[in-house]
This record gives structure tokens, sequence and C-alpha cells, in this order.
């Protein structure tokens, strides 16, 4: 036990991704076993996205402390989560149509479950689909928009409230903690979960189906990058007009930490720490920005979504149409808004993308064995995009101290 808990994490899951193959290429189909393995850590992760998103936002609103600055400071901070996503997601598809990760793998191996039902086509049907008619219906069905909606609304609420509110707001504070808590156990699942559905994957379908996994890795490190060497870049240079290096160097500790949790909510307490203390950015918008940066604003993600959405659709020879296209982007900005900071909250997202477009909803099983080594790396883009935000949104509303940042001169 001492031994097992002694090693890192991350250790633990590469270790049990590479033996994971190694068994799966021994055992072949029969793997197909333990897969069940894998599909119980899947359920343990679905199990945390509801009360975390609900803890975490509300705590988020309702840190603010003042609803004249929840306008000020939320509108510019949600413009930018809004635009940097659309850009995001249109990167993955771009990435995903270009490389082609997964086209040439026969997956006729795996079996199919049933047929995705078709989501609501038209606007007016979406719309309506976002009110939370029934609060505890959509926390049942796992229903994210709507509940972020909800959230949303009940920490506007505590903030009307004043004083009479602050009794709920400690409520959710602590509950935001136990969640993240709760996080940390589910987390330790993971190399048993990824053992078992690296052996499915590889025992099923072999070395080409390990092939096009490898190009669908490489493809996410590639975009998130992209997203953090060109547009954060661009975000922190032309918007804010703060100097690069400085930046990435008052975030260091919150890009190493996301990237080894692989969870924007568990790295949130280094994240508000580095945007306050090492760039300067005042408390209130520090709080706002970052906490609820956490939980909506995940470029890393949205850009996943896309590429992970055509890459079912190669793996299963779906074909996409325009239109389709932009479901994706709609639903994938969407969608990483819904995903809780936690991981593996991409993974559970996709199934809202896929089941617009018909994409089987067996790829997020095969998928799912590699996610934790992209996580890592969506992680970190998404906490450094909810640094690049807050240190911007700060420069906005004139909520920071350039001589704060570590070497100021240059500013
Ligand atoms: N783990 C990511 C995060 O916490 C979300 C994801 O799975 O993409 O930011």
């Amino acid at each position: 036990m001492k031994f097992w808990f002694g090693i890192p994490l991350w250790q633990r899951v590469v270790a049990a991704l590479v033996l994971g193959v190694i068994v799966g290429l021994l055992w072949g189909p029969g793997a197909e076993s333990i897969k069940f393995i894998g599909d119980i850590f899947i359920a343990f992760i679905k199990m945390l996205v509801v009360p975390l998103i609900f803890f975490s936002l509300v705590a988020g609103v309702a840190a603010i402390g003042d609803l004249r600055k929840l306008g000020a400071v939320g509108w510019r901070a949600l413009l930018i989560f809004v635009v940097t996503g659309q850009v995001a997601v249109w990167l993955g598809l771009a990435l995903g149509t270009i490389f082609e990760p997964g086209v040439g793998l026969d997956t006729s191996a795996i079996q199919m479950g049933a047929v995705p039902e078709p989501a609501p086509t038209s606007w007016r049907e979406m719309l309506l689909g976002m009110v939370p008619q029934s609060p505890v219906q959509v926390m049942a069905d796992v229903n994210v928009l709507p509940l972020i909606i909800f959230s949303m609304l009940i920490g506007i609420g505590i903030l009307m409230a004043q004083g009479e509110g602050e009794p709920a707001q400690r409520i959710f504070d602590s509950g935001s903690i136990v969640m993240q808590k709760v996080t940390i156990i589910v987390m330790e699942l993971t190399p048993f979960g990824v053992f078992a559905l690296m052996a499915w994957v590889a025992g099923t379908l072999g070395v080409p189906a390990l092939l096009a996994l490898g190009k669908l890795v490489a493809m996410n490190y590639l975009g998130c990058f992209l997203i953090i060497g060109v547009m954060y870049v661009a975000i922190v240079k032309l918007l804010a007009k703060l100097p690069i290096m400085d930046f990435f160097r008052g975030i260091v500790d919150a890009i190493a930490v996301a990237y080894s949790t692989a969870s924007s909510n568990a790295t949130l307490p280094v994240t508000m720490r580095c945007v306050e203390r090492n760039l300067g950015v005042s408390r209130s918008v520090t709080s706002f920005t970052t906490s609820l940066g956490a939980t909506i604003n995940m470029d890393g993600t949205a850009m996943y979504l896309g590429l992970a959405t055509l890459f079912g659709a190669q793996i299963f020879g779906v074909d996409l149409s325009a239109g389709d296209y932009v479901t994706i982007a709609v639903l994938a900005t969407l969608g990483s808004v819904g995903a809780a900071g936690i991981p593996g909250a991409g993974l559970i997202m996709m199934a809202a993308v896929f089941t617009a477009v018909d994409v089987p909803l067996e790829t997020i099983a095969f998928v799912a064995g590699v996610d934790r080594i992209m996580d890592m790396m969506r992680t970190a883009t998404n906490v450094s995009g909810d640094a690049a935000v807050a240190v911007t949104v700060g420069v906005m509303t004139g909520e920071i101290d350039k001589a704060e940042m570590i070497s100021a001169d240059d500013v």
C-alpha cells in the first residue's frame, strides 16, 4: 500500500497504460472481459460531474461579492471565454480534418451498443432545453447546460441576499472543497480504468488502433501548444499589453500542478495564488475569473472535443456535413463550458457532442485509455487560459497592479 501510494499518480497511470497495451496485445479479443473495470471508472467520473459543477460554480459566482462588479467583470470575462472557446474548437476541427488521425482503422470488432437518441434539432428546442425547468431532473439527467444556468442563478441569489446569503455561501464554499477531495479519491481509480481500457482496445483492435490513438494524442498536444503559444500569447500581449515572459513565469506553478493533476479545480488554489501574487491582479477579480474559468473556460477541452468528434466519425466511417461541423463547433464550446474541472471531464462531455452528429458513443471507451495523457495537457492549457483571462480582465477594469508582476521594468 505504502509503496503504491508513494509513486506519483501520473506515473502509475502511465505504467498502467503501457501494461494495459502489453496485456491486451498478448491476450487478444478475450481482453474484452475486463473492459467493465474501465466502465466502472468512467461511471465514477460521471458521478462527480453534477455536484462538482453545482458547488464550484455557485461558490465562484458568490465569491465576487457584489452584483455591480459581477456585471462589469462578468461580461468581459464571458466574452473572452466564448471567443477563445470558438477559436479553439475550430482549431481542433482543422487538425482533425487535415491530419485525419482516425482514417483507415477497421473497427468492426467493436460491439456497438444502442444507437444514440437524436438530439433536439431546432434552435427553439435547444433554447428551451437550456432552461432548468426542474433542477432535480436536470441533475438526475446530468444535463450540464441547464445545470450551469441554475448554479449561476443561485450564486446571483446569494449575492442579492447580501448578509443573509452568507450561510448559504459558506455551505457552497465548503461543499466545493469537499467535492475536490472526493475527486482525489476517484482519481485513484485511474490506473485501473486505464489499464482495463487499454487492454481492451489493444486486444480487440491491435496495433493499428494504437497507432490511431497515438496520432490523436499528438494532435491533442499540437492543438494545446498552438492555443497557449499563439492565442494566449496574443491575448496577453495585445489585449492586456503585458510582457509574455513574466506572464508565463508567474503561472509556471499552476501549469505544473494542472499538468500533473489533470484537474482545473484541484489546481484552482495555485492558479489563484499565481494570478494574485505573481501577476498582481486584485483578489476579487482573481477569485471570480479563475473560479468561474476553472469550470467554464476550457479551450484545451473545446479544441479536444472538436478533434475527438472527427476522430470518432473517422474510425466509425460517419460522414459529416458542413452543417454537422457547425453543430460540433457550437456543442463543443457549450460542452467545454459544461465540463467540470476534473480529470476526465472532457471524456464525459463527448457524449453530448457525439449524439448530435450520430458518432457512436463507443468512441468514448475507445479513447478513454489514452485520455489521461491528453487530459494533462488540456488542463495545463485550460488553466493558462484562466490566468490569461484574469490578467486581461484585470487590466480592462483597472484591477491589476503591474508593479506586482515579477519584473515590471519592461512593462
Ligand atoms: N481535466 C480538464 C480540466 O480539469 C477537463 C477535461 O477533461 O478536459 O480542466
